[in-house]
C-alpha cells in the first residue's frame, strides 16, 4: 500500500486569472450564464488534471467556487437572507451574485451585498453568514453532490471537501444580538446528513469536512457541539469516511476533545504548529488516519523535503502507512499558481520558491520517498536539500550590514527623546497651527489620467522625463488647490505610487516582485504580494523627493507619507527562516532613515500608515500580547529619530481599538487618524474611557461612499467628538485616503469638511 498524498484545496482563478475575466464578462452582460458556468468547468477539469499529473492521491473537490466558499455554504443550506426574495428551491445564479456584489445600480433594485471580513488571519476575505431570528435550513445547491460527479464523470475520484457546520455557524453572524448561533446547528445538521448521504450515494468514500474554528480559542460548550456535530454526520453517511481538516494553527486545548470525534482521519497544520505532531501522536486513536499538513500551504517557500521525511519516516513507520496521509498544511488557495510563469525572476530565487503546482510537486516526491525509499527520488530530494542549504547561506539573503545594524540597536532607539506633552510643546511652536486643524489621509483621487501614464511609462512608451513632468503637475495641482480650499497640512498626493507596500517594496532590497502571482482577496478581487525574501534594507530615500518638491510649492506643512513596517510585512509573503519580528524590524529601520530624511529636507509633518495593525492579531489570545509588544515596537524604531518638534502622524483605517487600546496609545505617535465616519464616533468610546493622551483626527468624511457629506453632518460629528475629547486634540480628516474617489466627488466633500472645522473653531471662541 502507497501513502496517500492530498491537497484540501486548489486556488479556483486559473493561473491566468481566467475566473476574473469570466466572472467580469458575466457581470457586464457579455459572457451568459452558461458560458460562465462552461468557463469555471473548465478551470476545474485544468485543476485536476494537474492534480492527478502531480501524482496526488486525494484530490479535493467542491473547493471551486465562483465567489466564495462559505458563500457557497450559506447557499448549499438555504441560509438567504429574506431581502434578496428567494423563494425556496434551488438558489439561482442571481441570487448568488446579489448576496455577493448587491445588485446597485441594476433594473432590479438596490440590494446590499453581504458583509465581508477576514477569513483567519489570512488575506482572503469571506461573505458573513447571516442568520435571521428562527433561521431555517434546507438543502438548496447540491454543488458538492454535482462537481464530485463531474470529476467522477472525467474518470477522477474526488474529496468532496465541506465547510463545517460548527466553524460554518461560528463565522456567521446573527441578526439578533443574543442569538446563539450554536443553538442553529438541530436545524443545520440535517442539511449536512443529506449532502453526506447524497455523496455516499454518489460514490464518495473519503470527504473533508474543515473546521479550521478547532485552531481557536473555544469555550466548553462550543467543544461540546463538535462532540454532538460529529456524532450526528458520522451516523449520517456511516459508509464515509470523514477527514476532519484544521488549519492556521495548533489544535492546543482543543486536542482531546478533537481526538474524541468519530471521524476517521485529522489533519493537522504542521507548518504553523509543528510541535502539535508529537502532542497528536502520543494521544491519538490507533485507529485514527492523521493528515500531516507538511507543505506550507501560506507562503512561497520551497521546502526541505529531506527534512520533511525525518519527521514524516517515523511517523509512518510508528502508525502504518495506511494510517497517515501528506499534505499541504491548508488549502493552497492562499499561494499563487504557477512559479513557472515568473519569467522575470532569477533561477536562483525561483529555486528558492514554491508556488501550489511547485508544491504539488514536492508532495509527490515525498510521496514516492516513503513508497520506495528516497534513493528513488535521491536528485530531487539533493535540489531540495541543496535550495535549503543556499538559503541559510546566501549573501544575497543575509546582508552583513543589516545584521549589525539590527545587533547595534539601543535600547532606547524606539523612544522620542521627550514625553509627549515636551514634543506637543515643540510641536505647536514649530508648526503654527490653528485649533482642529484640517488634513487629509494622503492619497488624492488616482484618476484615469494617471493609471494611463503608470502604464505608458511601464511599457516604455513615455519616458522617465514624460512620466516625472507629468506627476509633477499632479502634485502641484494637488498642492495649489488644497491651499486655495484652507486645508492646513497638506499632502503631495501620492499620484506616483501604484501601491502603497509595492511602491515601497520596489525601493527596498529583500523584496521581490512577482507578474502572475495573484492570490484570490474576496470574490474576482485578486491580488499580488510582494515576496520578503532576504535582509531588508533602504539603499536609497524613497520619498523624500516628491516630499521636497510639494513643501517646495508651499509655506504650510506637506506631510512625508509613509507606510509602516507593520503593514509592509502584513501585506507580502514573509521569509519563514527567521521570527515575523526580526523581518519587520529590519524594516523598521529601513523606513526609520526614511523618516530621518524627510525630516532633514525640512518635512515637518510624517505619517507613518499602518492599516494592518490590527490584522497581524494572532488567532490566539493568549499570544496577542508578543504581537502587539514587537508590532508597537516596530512603529516606535521607524518613527523615533527625530526631533521633538518632528509631528509624527499614523493612521488606521478601522474602528476597533477597545481591545488593543494601550498597544496603540504605545506608539505612541503625535496624532492617529482613524476610520469613524460611518460608526457616528461611537469608537471614540475606547479611546475616551482609556484617556488617551496624544491628539487624534477621527475621520468625519466617509470616503467609502460617493457622496458628498454636508457641513452640518461632519460639524456634527465633530460636536460629538468633542464630548469624547478634548478640543485640543481633535484633527479634522476623512476616514482613509482619497485614490479611489474621483476628483468631483473629493473637491467638494473638502470644502466642507474645512466649513465644518471652520465652525467648531468659531463655536470655541
Ligand atoms: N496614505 C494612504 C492613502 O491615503 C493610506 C491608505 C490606507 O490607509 N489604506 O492612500
Ligand atoms: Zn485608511
Amino acid at each position: 500500500m502507497s501513502i496517500v498524498t492530498s491537497t484540501l484545496g486548489f486556488p479556483r482563478i486559473g493561473p491566468r486569472r481566467e475566473l476574473k475575466k469570466a466572472l467580469e464578462d458575466h457581470w457586464a452582460g457579455r459572457r451568459d450564464a452558461a458560458g460562465l458556468l462552461a468557463d469555471a468547468a473548465a478551470l476545474r477539469t485544468a485543476a485536476w488534471s494537474r492534480q492527478r499529473k502531480a501524482g496526488i492521491g486525494h484530490l479535493p473537490s467542491n473547493d471551486f467556487s465562483l465567489y466564495d466558499h462559505v458563500l457557497d455554504t450559506s447557499v448549499m443550506v438555504g441560509a438567504v437572507p429574506a431581502l434578496y426574495g428567494w423563494n425556496g428551491g434551488t438558489v439561482p445564479l442571481e441570487t448568488y451574485f446579489a448576496m455577493a456584489r448587491g445588485t446597485r445600480g441594476r433594473s432590479s433594485g438596490d440590494l446590499p451585498a453581504q458583509e465581508m471580513t477576514k477569513w483567519f488571519d489570512t488575506n482572503y476575505h469571506y461573505m458573513v453568514p447571516e442568520f435571521a431570528r428562527g433561521q431555517e435550513f434546507c438543502l438548496a445547491s447540491t454543488k458538492a453532490v454535482d462537481q464530485f460527479t463531474e470529476a467522477k464523470g472525467q474518470g477522477i475520484h474526488t474529496r468532496p471537501v465541506l465547510l463545517g457546520p460548527v466553524s460554518y455557524l461560528l463565522l456567521g453572524k446573527a441578526a439578533d444580538d443574543g442569538m446563539d448561533r450554536l443553538a442553529l446547528l438541530p436545524g443545520l445538521l440535517p442539511v449536512y446528513a443529506e449532502v453526506l448521504r447524497r455523496l455516499a450515494a454518489a460514490g464518495a468514500d473519503w470527504v473533508q469536512i474543515d473546521e479550521p474554528c478547532l485552531v481557536l480559542d473555544l469555550d466548553d460548550a462550543t467543544r461540546a457541539a463538535f462532540a454532538t456535530t460529529y456524532q450526528a454526520l458520522a451516523a449520517a453517511a456511516p459508509s464515509l469516511r470523514l477527514l476532519l481538516a484544521t488549519y492556521f494553527g495548533g489544535l492546543g486545548d482543543n486536542l482531546d476533545a478533537t481526538l474524541r470525534l468519530p471521524v476517521a482521519g485529522l489533519h493537522l497544520d504542521l507548518a504553523r504548529a509543528p510541535g502539535e505532531l508529537d502532542r497528536a501522536l502520543a494521544r491519538a486513536p490507533a485507529g485514527l488516519t492523521l493528515s500531516l499538513g507538511v507543505i506550507d500551504g501560506r507562503n512561497v517557500w520551497r521546502s526541505d523535503l529531506p527534512a520533511l521525511l525525518d519527521r514524516i519516516e517515523p511517523v509512518v513507520a510508528a502508525r502504518g502507512v495506511e494510517r497517515v496521509m501528506i499534505a499541504p498544511s491548508c488549502s493552497l488557495l492562499h499561494v499563487p499558481i504557477d512559479l513557472a510563469l515568473e519569467t522575470g525572476l532569477d533561477a536562483e530565487l525561483c529555486g528558492w520558491l514554491a508556488f501550489a503546482q511547485q508544491k504539488l510537486e514536492e508532495l509527490s516526491v515525498l510521496g514516492r520517498a516513503i513508497d520506495q525509499g528516497r534513493a528513488a527520488v535521491a536528485d530531487s530530494l539533493a535540489a531540495s536539500a541543496e535550495a535549503a542549504r543556499t538559503r541559510r547561506t546566501s549573501p544575497r539573503i543575509h546582508d552583513r550590514a543589516v545584521a549589525a545594524r539590527l545587533a547595534a540597536v539601543a535600547p532606547g532607539m524606539d523612544k522620542r527623546a521627550s514625553g509627549f506633552a515636551g514634543r506637543r510643546a515643540a510641536q505647536r511652536a514649530h508648526l503654527g497651527l490653528p485649533a482642529f486643524p484640517t488634513t487629509t489621509i494622503g492619497s488624492f483621487p488616482q484618476t484615469e489620467e494617471v493609471r494611463k501614464a503608470r502604464a505608458a511609462h511601464a511599457k516604455g512608451s513615455i519616458d522617465d522625463a514624460a512620466y516625472d513632468q507629468f506627476l509633477r503637475e499632479e502634485t502641484e495641482r494637488a498642492v495649489r488647490w488644497q491651499e486655495e480650499v484652507g486645508i492646513d497640512v497638506l499632502v503631495h498626493g501620492e499620484f506616483e505610487r501604484n501601491d502603497m507596500v509595492q511602491y515601497f517594496g520596489e525601493q527596498l532590497s529583500g523584496y521581490a516582485f512577482t507578474r502572475h502571482a495573484w492570490v484570490q482577496s474576496y470574490g474576482s478581487r485578486y491580488v499580488r504580494p510582494p515576496i520578503i525574501f532576504g535582509d531588508v534594507a533602504r539603499p536609497n530615500p524613497m520619498t523624500v523627493a516628491w516630499a521636497s518638491y510639494a513643501q517646495s510649492l508651499t509655506e504650510r506643512p506637506v506631510k512625508g507619507m509613509l507606510t509602516g513596517p507593520v503593514t509592509m510585512l502584513q501585506w507580502s509573503f514573509v521569509r519563514d527562516d527567521q521570527p515575523r519580528e526580526a523581518t519587520c524590524r529590519q524594516i523598521a529601520l529601513a523606513l526609520r532613515d526614511e523618516v530621518v530624511d524627510l525630516e532633514r529636507a525640512g518635512i515637518r509633518i510624517i505619517q507613518i500608515d499602518e492599516p494592518a495593525f490590527r490584522e497581524g492579531l494572532p488567532l490566539r489570545r493568549a499570544d496577542w500580547q508578543a504581537y502587539l509588544d514587537w508590532a508597537a515596537t516596530c512603529f516606535r524604531l521607524t518613527a523615533s529619530g527625530v526631533a521633538d518638534a518632528t509631528q509624527i502622524h499614523t493612521h488606521m483605517c478601522y474602528s476597533e481599538f477597545n481591545d488593543i487600546i494601550d498597544s496603540i496609545a504605545s506608539m505612541d505617535a503625535d496624532v492617529i487618524s482613524i476610520e469613524t465616519a460611518r460608526s457616528k464616533m461611537e469608537l471614540l468610546d475606547a479611546f475616551a474611557n482609556f484617556r488617551y493622551p496624544n491628539e487624534i483626527g477621527p475621520g468625519v468624511y466617509d470616503i467609502h461612499a460617493p457622496r458628498t457629506p454636508p457641513v452640518d453632518e461632519m460639524a456634527d460629528l465633530l460636536a460629538k467628538a468633542r464630548q469624547h475629547l478634548a478640543p485640543d486634540q481633535i484633527w479634522v480628516n476623512p476616514d482613509c485616503g482619497l485614490k479611489t474617489r474621483k476628483w468631483e466627488e473629493v473637491r467638494p466633500a473638502l470644502v466642507n469638511m474645512v466649513a465644518a472645522a471652520q465652525a467648531m473653531r468659531n463655536a470655541a471662541g
